[in-house]
């Protein structure tokens, strides 16, 4: 069982660019005198599959938000897609933002909208306002919102209010979104944490296998789960974190009935 990153630590940021999708050196984040991350050192390598697990509290989701640019570091370095978040103009950050997915326990879709416009929303990033206005008179690029339906199995919904669909289908209408997005680096908040156990295995399996790409290119997931099985089924290596810090950094291959009982052990942090 090992403490040690996959990754070694030992690159400066900016080196391998191209092979790493986020770099975390030594980051501490603090809310008022709360020390959420704690010095933590982390790599996740482009097309690696990543679980978070641990603690509510333990700072997942802190972590999840530093490689979404919505979290600025209290201290120390940060590169997501190769660039530091913090240090480009807004501009830049916007079009950072762009090549980055988030998929959250609550689907942020517009119930009222047809499954069109909510899925086309995953393009908001790159559309100007004015293409974006447009598209909301008259659906744009409506044959990839289409194709995107049909790979997460619900075609035919496309011009369907969405709050008329059942949670399952609309779950699939924000994958659909999260596919014409087309990101780079998917970040993804305890995506299955209210669903029942089938559910949340057809969700992972659906999300892994939108993650696919051609020539077997993959996107790269970070993803905080609570159900540890789940993430040694689903993703390639699982970190550990507690009261801010990193405990356990470790390939699914080698997770054992150790590692496993190390995980159940981690205490909540209240
Ligand atoms: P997890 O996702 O593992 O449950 P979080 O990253 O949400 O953990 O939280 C880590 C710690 O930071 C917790 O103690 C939490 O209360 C605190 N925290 C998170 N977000 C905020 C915030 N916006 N303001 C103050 N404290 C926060």
């Amino acid at each position: 069982m090992s403490c040690e990153p996959v990754v070694p630590r030992s690159g400066e940021v900016g080196q391998d660019d191209a092979g790493i999708a986020l770099r975390v050196q030594g980051v501490s984040v603090a809310y008022g005198n709360r020390l959420a991350l704690d010095g933590v050192d982390l790599s996740v390598r482009r097309g690696e599959r990543v679980a978070l697990v641990g603690p509510s509290g333990a700072g997942k989701s802190t972590l999840l938000g530093l490689g979404s640019g919505t979290v600025v570091p209290t201290q120390g370095r940060l590169e997501v897609l190769g660039v530091d978040p913090w240090a480009v103009s807004p501009g830049a950050l916007r079009r950072l933002r762009a090549r980055i997915g988030s998929v959250h326990q609550q689907l942020h879709l517009v119930g009222p909208l047809p499954v069109v416009h909510n899925v086309n929303a995953g393009r908001l990033g790159t559309w100007g306002r004015l293409r974006a206005l447009r598209s909301l008179v008259r659906p744009l690029q409506v044959d990839e919102a289409r194709m995107a339906l049909d790979r997460v199995g619900i075609g035919p919904y496309l011009h369907v209010r969405t709050d008329r669909l059942s949670g399952g289908e609309q779950q699939r209408v924000a994958l659909a979104r999260l596919l014409v997005q087309d990101p780079e680096l998917v970040l993804a908040d305890e995506p299955v944490a209210s669903l029942d156990p089938a559910r949340a295995e057809e969700v992972m399996s659906l999300l892994c296998g939108l993650l696919e790409q051609p020539a077997g290119h993959r996107r790269t997931l970070v993803v905080s789960l609570h159900d540890f099985d789940l993430a040694v089924r689903h993703c390639d290596r699982v970190v550990a974190l507690r009261q801010g810090r990193v405990v356990l950094d470790v390939p699914v291959e080698e997770v054992d009935e150790g590692t496993r009982a190390r995980i159940y052990d981690l205490a909540p942090d209240t």
